[in-house]
């Protein structure tokens, strides 16, 4: 493909710390926070802030425009209500919308071509509780035909009155993908939605998958490997394939992860490039660079990535003295902005087609259980006490009393002693707790809820659970 002489886009991203929206940097922010954000922009000239309407819980959703340009673009994110990544990138748009300075052209040229609708935080209900779906329980994303919920009404209205040529349909997705054969994560993936079952290509969905391989070649540039794009099977609930079959051309983009970034600010400001680059794209010629072809060669994406795999675990006294374990975590929602994590083991066996945000090597290691010991006084716990139990191996700290909480703030582990015999190596969908030692017993590696470190690189973010 050409490249333009001069990539503007590129260089706002150079800048792009003037852009970003500072007072909002973390997964877990809430309503609250977005309408005081939004507030910042109000009485700017060149945004229209309004009013949509509210969620089933009375929050209330804005929209914001930019421009006034003959192609129209709808944007929203936030439908599933934990993911946050694209509202974050949104403000920074915003930000970069409102300032003046050497790319004011760029600006011009977007407001000229372009008519931008926002949609942000589309499930406020569902942000209030970091989960998917909305406060009645429904998946907004299947909503698109049975229209059960408030939100997913106020998106069609929009879509029906607003009458757009584009569609962003913006969301993140888990960690365990990754891009093709590869152990890449997929740190954005892509998908022009089919509009029916044959997923045949018309001239609407052409322009989504142009729009898709423009993006692409210039995110190789920050993330080289790391776009996959997702299946295309048909969902005609799904708002994406919806939207697709009414003739706007839809763009799903699945914001990835990418490793050390647990808060995805890097993700963000990805979102943030990618985004501005479909809009330079859609607001000119240079969209008829790129072809369907090119769109089809991007590499789909597959579910391979653990957050830890060990390869060739001894075992001892197992069925198989040599095994691969692979350990995903989740978060849970504590208060906002706070949350814990559990650490779980997610298949185990051969796993040598799979890959690891963090890869152990294991062949000269051996699993050993964690050891338990009683807490005498859980005020005594400290993150130097912590520290020196876990060099010695224990991963326990028995008590009748435990906590009523499901998580410890450090990186151990609080135990009733009726949950003792269930501590054994490691079993398919049980806790990530063990040992890894080498043949004269020292520990190499303690896995802790799922957390790995070495002895003298204890993680002391890393957090334990109570198990009663
Ligand atoms: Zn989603």
């Amino acid at each position: 493909m050409a490249q333009n002489k001069k990539d503007t886009v590129r260089e706002i991203v150079s800048a792009y710390s003037s852009y970003h929206f500072n007072p909002i940097n973390t997964n877990l922010f809430r309503h609250a926070d977005l309408m005081e954000a939004i507030e910042f922009f109000e009485e700017n000239q060149e945004l229209e802030v309004a009013s949509l309407g509210c969620s089933e819980e009375g929050r209330e959703i804005k929209t914001i425009t930019y421009g006034r340009g003959k192609t129209k673009v709808l944007l929203w994110s936030q439908m599933h209500g934990n993911e946050s990544t694209a509202t974050r990138a949104i403000l920074d748009l915003l930000v970069f919308f409102t300032s003046s300075d050497a790319f004011n052209s760029l600006r011009k040229q977007l407001a000229d071509s372009l008519t931008l609708v926002f949609i942000p935080m589309l499930n406020p209900d569902g942000a209030e509780r970091f989960q998917r779906r909305t406060s009645t329980e429904i998946d907004m994303n299947r909503d698109a035909i049975a229209l059960q919920t408030p939100e997913a009404r106020l998106l069609k209205n929009t879509a029906e009155q607003f009458k757009p040529d584009f569609a962003f349909n913006l969301h993140d997705q888990r960690r365990f993908y990754n891009v093709g054969n590869t152990g890449v994560p997929s740190s954005l993936s892509f998908l022009a939605p089919a509009f029916d079952q044959s997923r045949k290509v018309n001239k609407v969905r052409e322009k989504a998958m142009q729009v898709i391989a423009g993006i692409n070649e210039y995110a190789q540039e920050y993330i080289p490997g790391g776009v996959g794009l997702y299946d295309d099977a048909y969902s005609h609930r799904s708002f994406g394939d919806f939207m697709q079959s009414k003739g706007i051309s839809t763009i799903l983009v699945e914001s990835g992860w990418i490793k050390d970034d647990p808060e995805k600010e890097a993700i963000r400001k990805l979102n943030f490039a990618s985004l501005l680059k479909g809009f330079e794209l859609i607001a000119s010629a240079a969209l008829n660079q790129f072809s369907v072809k090119d769109y089809s060669d991007i590499p789909s994406i597959d579910t391979k990535l653990f957050d830890v795999l060990i390869k060739n675990a001894g075992f001892t006294g197992s069925v198989s003295p040599v095994l691969d374990i692979g350990i995903n975590r989740t978060e849970q929602l504590l208060d906002h902005p706070h949350y814990f994590s559990i650490g779980k083991i997610d298949d185990l066996g051969d796993l040598s087609s799979f890959f690891g945000f963090e890869t152990i090597d294991a062949t000269q290691l051996k699993v050993a259980p964690g050891k338990a010991v009683r807490l005498s006084d859980y005020s005594e716990l400290s993150t130097v006490s912590v520290k020196r139990l876990l060099r010695q191996g224990v991963l326990f700290l028995i008590t009748e009393q435990v906590p009523l909480e499901s998580h410890v703030a450090y990186p151990v582990n609080i135990i009733h002693p009726r949950k003792l015999p269930y501590l054994q190596h490691p079993v398919f969908e049980g806790s990530a707790n063990f040992l890894l030692v080498d043949q004269s017993k020292t520990i190499k590696y303690i896995v802790m809820n799922g957390f790995v470190f070495e002895p003298d690189k204890i993680n002391e973010s890393a957090n334990g659970l109570v198990i009663s």
